[in-house]
């Protein structure tokens, strides 16, 4: 019952890949086709699970719509798509162009699939199984009131054939859509280089659970026009744009419970508690709801039947609510207006999506900033888990970050506790001794300032050398340093100056810790890696992560985490594996860790296109470090 179309352009297909490496070589054969050694802008967006569509304006109206077909001819399905949201009639410009071609892709919102479900089952037809099926079917539907009852919508991300109109880059195409009132898919930027792209991606995914779309990839495009037609396009997709794909897994279980978790910074989480359901090979019974805003958003009631997503490495997520199977026993969870942990009060962040707990006082806040103090991520204490923690504080023996090196004087009462005999209290009481030699940056993130991780605080530390340095810094020449900014100098400045981050600070300079050496004292003796930007790669047998940094730092160097045109040397040790690659595309000198050491006695190594002691590719890295951004805890 449809008229087939032919496509002005044809509507080709992405070659999809399943990993970052990939997409790194992806990177690599553009920029050989264009021979291009510098750096290219890339853009990163979500890939809609939908249906793809072509949607052709002619001097501003809507003069068809025509599904994907076999990419060179498709169905016109027009008379439905007027009634999906997202394609107006008519373009909101006083000067359209001649011809527009929008592609996009058609899809049901997480929210509305329950209704059309509802539906459905109130017919006594079979409901659809997800999104994705029930957009297929409604787009094929000859009734276009039919069509509008299934809610569609539509978000663009390209574009076909044009008269009248062209674009530089993505960026502008999708800029100029919005302003004519055509929606397009979410968050999409432009980044320099394949790896600033792909650490934005990862931003994305981890932000998937706050979309009310499916999606099952992200695409990576050239942002510029110009390039775009000089890569052209194979016989079956362009060379211009390349889908990261993940495998992604669903079930269908309950939520017996919504319970809150008080984090390390106070922020309440909403978690679900689930009917333990496998997804992948893995069981699934908790599900965190992330936040007041999405426990709404979700609409999800205690006792409900809930789509439950796992994808990739991706933490599982509730997707949505089967409301269809909904009895009328569920009940609705009221999110709390006090702190559930110590009846404090609670505000809502300046972003205006987390709530948190702002007692200083609050016992849940005490248990979870102590647990990350004494984590791996921090000051890394054997043998002092949450456990453990949570006996201490039940003992009264913990109320205080300091209070943890005080606890070689309260043996006595140490060894009254329960599974404390004195081989674990020996071990406990090492564990928290070597503690105190850490390295200074690792106390800085241990002290939970807010948006302070392991990675700002490297910076911070390699800048100022000691904490007391860091403290005594204004919130401007903070915000100076790169990679800092303003919104981290502020809450770096704050905590410094609040009673409660200089009383901690003075308690644990008593208790001895490790707070630096300063920037003037470090840079005594000689400094052959004076100018030398250095990253390590691979698993090392002479130093540990930390010390490596700070024996490139003490020999004048910088250690960096990436590898760019501007590294000088790469160490790369057992198993390196795409910083190993990169640097031998860049040209950048690889050495050896033994290479590394001899340094300190002046001996510098060949320069670069060196491949002496090359170790063999692999997986695992050492070098990388953990990113942050400021965006409250999650
Ligand atoms: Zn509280």
């Amino acid at each position: 019952g449809f008229e087939t179309v032919e496509h002005r352009l044809p509507m080709l297909s992405i070659d999809n890949v399943y990993d970052t490496d990939a997409v790194r070589e992806f990177d690599v054969r553009v920029r050989r086709f264009l021979q291009r050694d510098e750096p290219l802008d890339y853009t990163v967006e979500y890939k809609i699970d939908g249906v793809a569509l072509s949607v052709t304006y002619e001097n501003g109206h809507l003069a068809r719509a025509v599904t994907r077909g076999d990419g060179r001819r498709g169905d016109d399905i027009t008379h439905n798509a007027r009634t999906i949201g997202g394609v107006p009639l008519r373009l909101e410009t006083d000067s359209p162009p001649a011809v527009l071609e929008i592609r996009g892709e058609a899809f049901i919102a997480n929210s509305d699939f329950a209704h059309v479900r509802a539906e459905q089952k109130a017919r006594n037809e079979t409901p659809f199984a997800n999104p994705r099926n029930a957009t297929a079917g409604a787009i094929k539907l000859l009734d276009p009131k039919q069509c509008a009852k299934r809610r569609l919508r539509f978000l663009a991300h390209g574009t076909g054939y044009t008269e009248g109109i062209a674009f530089e880059t993505h960026v502008e195409f999708l800029n100029l859509l919005r302003e004519m009132g055509v929606p397009t898919t979410p968050h999409v930027k432009s980044y320099r280089g394949i790896d600033a792209a792909l650490e934005h991606g990862q931003e994305l995914i981890e932000n998937l659970h706050s979309l009310d779309f499916e999606v099952d990839g992200l695409v990576i495009k050239v942002n510029s026009f110009a390039l775009r037609d000089e890569l052209g396009a194979t016989s079956k997709s362009p060379r211009w744009l390349i889908a990261y794909k993940w495998e992604k897994y669903e079930a269908v279980t309950q939520i017996e419970d919504i319970t809150i978790q008080v984090g390390k910074t106070g922020t309440l989480t909403p978690v679900a508690h689930l009917t333990p359901v496998k997804i992948a090979g893995t069981t699934v019974s908790r599900a965190s709801l992330h936040n007041r805003d999405e426990l709404q958003r979700l609409g999800v009631r205690i006792g409900d039947h809930v789509v439950v997503e796992k994808a990739g490495k991706i933490i599982p997520h509730v997707v949505r609510v089967e409301e269809d199977q909904r009895t009328g026993e569920e009940t609705e969870f009221a999110f709390p207006e006090r702190c559930p942990e110590c009846g404090g009060d609670v505000v809502q962040d300046e972003g205006g999506v987390y709530v948190r707990c702002i007692n200083p006082n609050c016992p849940a806040q005490l248990r979870e900033s102590l647990r990350f103090f004494a984590s791996r991520q921090a000051m890394d204490i054997e043998g002092l888990g949450i456990k453990r923690i949570e006996q201490l504080i039940e003992a009264g023996l913990l109320t205080s970050f300091a209070d943890v090196y005080r606890l070689k004087d309260k043996q006595e009462k140490l060894l009254e506790l329960e599974r404390m005999g004195e081989k674990s209290l020996e071990n406990l009481l090492a564990g928290i001794e070597q503690s105190r030699s850490r390295p200074m940056w690792r106390l800085l993130t241990a002290l939970n300032i807010r948006h302070v991780g392991a990675s700002n605080a490297q910076v911070l530390a390699d800048r100022f050398g000691t904490l007391d340095e860091i403290a005594a810094q204004s919130e401007e020449t903070l915000a100076e340093v790169d990679e800092i900014g303003p919104v981290i100098a502020r809450s770096v400045y704050e905590f410094f100056h609040s009673d409660v981050g200089r009383k901690m600070v003075d308690e644990l300079r008593e208790a001895g810790l490790n707070f630096g050496t300063p920037v003037e004292r470090r840079e005594e003796g000689p400094k052959p890696l004076e100018g030398k930007t250095i990253v390590v790669t691979g698993s090392l047998t002479r130093f540990t992560r930390d010390e490596v940094k700070e024996f490139i730092h003490r020999l004048g160097g910088k250690a960096s985490s990436s590898v760019s045109k501007k590294t000088d040397y790469l160490v790369a040790g057992e198993k390196a594996g795409s910083k190993l690659e990169k640097a031998n595309e860049l040209g950048v000198a690889v050495i050896t860790e033994e290479q590394l050491f001899k340094m300190a006695d002046g001996e510098m190594p060949a320069a670069a296109g060196s491949d002496t002691g090359t170790p063999e590719a692999g997986v695992s890295e050492v070098g990388a470090s953990e990113g942050e951004s400021p965006k409250g805890e999650s």
